[in-house]
């Protein structure tokens, strides 16, 4: 039996014209409606030194309710694209499509959540969650059975009238998450959000990411450059090569659910990592000095 369950794809040009999509893309299958798509995504940059090619024709579907991790090395376009689904800036070509509608522009159905917690350090860390409220002129006082289920599903409860500079790295990643789910998102996008993070708070921050997907149902699409981490999350595994970032490969990682952080010491994980870091080494060598192995 080869890895379990496992699904390799080379997925170059895999989608088919006018919004039909190839089986090979992976994913729900063909007529299944996707969450989200993004079709021949093509970014480049205008810079004065010239033009920087970011994403060239990149397409991906996630399911409603999938966990997908896109994983690429440092520089390959994985904020580009993630930006481009957020609808914080413009494609080049293509385009990308949330329940079938095209985002041009921040939408309330998408959370967002960065490597940074970028909590205003002049708020508390209540006052700070009540930000994306106010700015859509809404009454967090609405919200705050949901606001306050989220922190206690995080751990912090009770510190709702601390200031950031009073909270830990990952305290604070958790406050950017609950900030980012208060507003209760359909998508959820994390730019390497625990990438600043110690190797033991990532840790405990992938195991609570697990449980609140499983506990919301939420679909997330988180950027990552750790193989591991990138197992350990996803449902599936879209992996970019160097710039300009295209889709490489597909992996579904089927390991079951909900995963305990032991399985990160097993055998077949390592098994999991070591393929899809050979791939990556396959495809282009110079993948190798930029991906985290764990
Ligand atoms: P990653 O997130 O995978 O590290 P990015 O999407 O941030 O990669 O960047 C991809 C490439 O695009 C890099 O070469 C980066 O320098 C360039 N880039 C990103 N943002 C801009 C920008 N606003 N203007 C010009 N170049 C940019
Ligand atoms: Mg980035």
């Amino acid at each position: 039996m080869t890895l379990i369950g496992r699904m390799r794809e080379v997925a170059w040009g895999a989608i088919c014209a006018h919004g039909h999509w190839a089986a090979s893309m992976g994913g729900a299958a063909i007529g299944e409606p996707a969450k989200l798509v993004v079709e021949h995504a093509t970014k480049r940059y205008e810079t004065r030194s010239g033009l920087v090619h970011a994403l060239e024709d990149y397409s991906m579907r996630v399911s409603d309710g999938e966990l997908v991790c896109v994983l690429g090395p440092s520089g390959c376009g994985k904020s580009t694209l993630l930006w481009a689904m957020a609808g914080l800036h413009d494609l080049t070509s293509g385009q990308v499509l949330l329940d079938g509608e095209p985002v041009t522009r921040p939408h309330p159905q998408i959370g967002m959540v960065f490597q940074e917690a970028n909590l205003l350090p002049w708020r508390s860390l209540l006052k700070n969650i009540h930000l994306p409220f106010e700015i859509k002129h809404l009454r967090p006082q609405d919200h705050s059975d949901r606001i306050t289920q989220l922190l206690e599903r995080v751990g912090l409860l009770g510190f709702e009238h601390k200031y950031p500079r009073e909270l830990s790295g990952g305290m604070q990643q958790r406050a950017s998450i609950v900030r980012s789910l208060s507003v209760d998102p359909s998508l959820l996008l994390m730019d390497e959000p625990f990438g600043a993070l110690d190797a033991f708070t990532r840790d405990e921050m992938n195991l609570l990411l697990q449980e609140i997907w499983l506990e919301t149902g939420k679909t997330i699409v988180f950027i990552t450059h750790n193989i591991a981490e990138a197992v350990f999350l996803a449902d599936r595994i879209m992996v970019m090569t160097p710039r300009p970032g295209r889709l490489a490969n597909v992996f579904t990682i089927d390991l079951p659910r909900p995963r305990p952080l032991e399985v990160t010491a097993q055998p077949h994980f390592f098994e999991l990592v070591a393929e899809i870091k050979g791939s990556i080494d396959h495809g282009d060598s110079r993948a190798d000095a930029v991906v985290e192995l764990v």
